[in-house]
């Protein structure tokens, strides 16, 4: 609706590793709510970007997140101010059980002694994100044993549950089967609903389904940026990204 909050605002934003300029004055806007792809051709600077909205990477220009600036803050402050991102390899806690790595989540900051003891309720943070991912039926499996989408799902559940307004997803899709594709995208669907989520993704077929909208980087900047069908009719698009 429109008291959502979760807006991106990066402006002139650029990375450079020992010269090489990764991220070359960047213009994003992402807007409350919106499900946002960001694709382009290998090496074209979509983790750096993410990395540098994140905190992770070392930028210039600016990074505003409901009108606030965050760049230069460290990781920990932009992930406390609500921006929450997964990488290509999920990072859950393989030992502990599906309802562990959530509650851990929802308790991030709060001492490993009191997350870690047998709560006698589960909070409704959890629940929430137990039923929107799907895996309320796993909730006591360790998530060492849950297949290779489901691992991803919980990494999602696991922003959920924390209070993330903005999502920055890194190719949540690599490696699924068609079936843990076609949940995923209507997972992002409906996180979407409540939050801004931004996935870097490669699969066009993906994209046509779930997308709202695109933005195409080439060469560390943007390319083109419309809607699925508007970036697929860019002659641009098409040389450098679906001409191969
Ligand atoms: P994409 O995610 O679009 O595939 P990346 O953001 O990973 O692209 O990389 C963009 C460019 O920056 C690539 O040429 C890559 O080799 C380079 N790059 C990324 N990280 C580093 C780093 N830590 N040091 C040096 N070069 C890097």
């Amino acid at each position: 609706g429109s008291e959502q909050s979760g807006s991106l605002e990066v402006r002139g934003l650029r990375v450079t590793f020992d010269g090489f300029t990764a991220v070359d004055g960047v213009d994003l806007t992402v807007g409350a709510g919106d499900l946002r792809f960001l694709i382009g051709p290998n090496g074209a600077g979509k983790t750096t970007l993410v990395d540098a909205v994140t905190g992770l990477a070392r930028a210039t220009g600016s990074v505003r997140f409901d009108g606030r600036e965050l760049l230069g803050s460290s990781v920990q402050k932009i992930a406390r101010a609500g921006i929450g991102r997964t990488f290509q390899t999920a990072a859950v806690f393989e030992e502990l059980t599906v309802l562990q790595n959530l509650d851990i989540a929802a308790g991030a900051g709060r001492g490993i002694a009191t997350l870690l003891r047998q709560r006698a309720t589960v909070p409704e943070s959890v629940e929430r994100a137990l039923e929107t991912t799907g895996l309320t039926a796993h909730r006591d499996k360790p998530a060492g044993t849950l297949a290779h989408g489901q691992k991803q799902w919980l990494e999602i559940g696991m922003l959920l549950v924390q209070d993330v307004r903005l999502l920055l997803l890194d190719e949540p899709v690599a490696g699924m089967s068609h079936d843990e594709r076609e949940a995923t995208g209507r997972l992002l669907e409906e996180v979407a609903e409540e939050h801004t989520v931004v996935v870097i993704e490669h699969d066009m077929d993906f994209l046509r389904s779930f997308a709202r909208s695109v933005t195409v980087l080439h060469a560390g900047a943007v390319l083109s940026e419309g809607t699925v069908a508007e970036v697929r009719a860019d002659p641009r698009v098409q040389e450098v990204y679906l001409g191969h």
